[in-house]
């Protein structure tokens, strides 16, 4: 769903839509698993600067709803998740804050986005919306046991043979090291 400026500028527009899996892309973060409920008002908001400086800004109020799956992060066991938050936004014309990036707006807590041309997708601010709503570590089980670093196995489902020294625990935090330092 797109809200122009132009329409915007005639009304505010109230929006109630169901999104299918697929109709914004979440990469590998997330994946829906149902319809994503957004509902919510666009409206345009008028920032005057100046005798003849004024800025049309798009505010964006509403709520999202829906099933996701992400990976366990310790055994990549596919979770879970219902998400949801509400979201209250501006967005200003891409560009606007060129000269001025101290302006702030009267609105407290109100984060600013931009906008390109003179057009916003719904879409697009889903997207954000939802991957800042994910936990930042999701886990099928505060328990999970995760893969054996040596043989991959997934430790929930079976225990394997592999020994399970005291060094254990210093080999994961190394091997975590080494990847990390491997995809920089
Ligand atoms: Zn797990
Ligand atoms: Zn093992």
């Amino acid at each position: 769903m797109e809200f122009k400026v132009s329409e915007l500028e005639k009304e505010p527009i109230e929006f109630d839509l169901q999104l299918g899996p697929g109709a914004v892309d979440f990469g590998e973060e997330a994946e829906q698993v149902g319809p994503l409920a957004a509902s919510g008002l666009a409206e345009v908001i008028h920032e005057h600067r100046g005798p003849k400086e004024i800025v049309a800004d798009i505010r964006l109020r509403g709520r999202f709803a829906g099933e996701f799956m992400a990976p366990c992060a310790r055994c990549v066991e596919p979770v879970q998740l219902p998400l949801e938050a509400e979201y209250d936004l501006i967005f200003r014309p891409l560009g606007a804050d060129g000269g001025a990036p101290e302006r702030s707006i009267s609105a407290q807590e109100t984060e600013i986005g931009y906008y390109q041309k003179d057009s916003l997708l719904l879409e697009d601010v889903l997207r954000e919306q939802v991957l800042l709503s994910l936990p930042v570590r999701t886990l099928c089980k505060a328990d999970c046991k995760g893969l054996c670093p040596r043989c991959g196995k997934n430790r929930n489902l079976e225990a394997c043979t592999c020994e399970q020294g005291p060094t254990d625990l210093r080999w994961e935090a190394l091997e975590g090291l080494r990847s990390r330092i491997k995809t920089e």
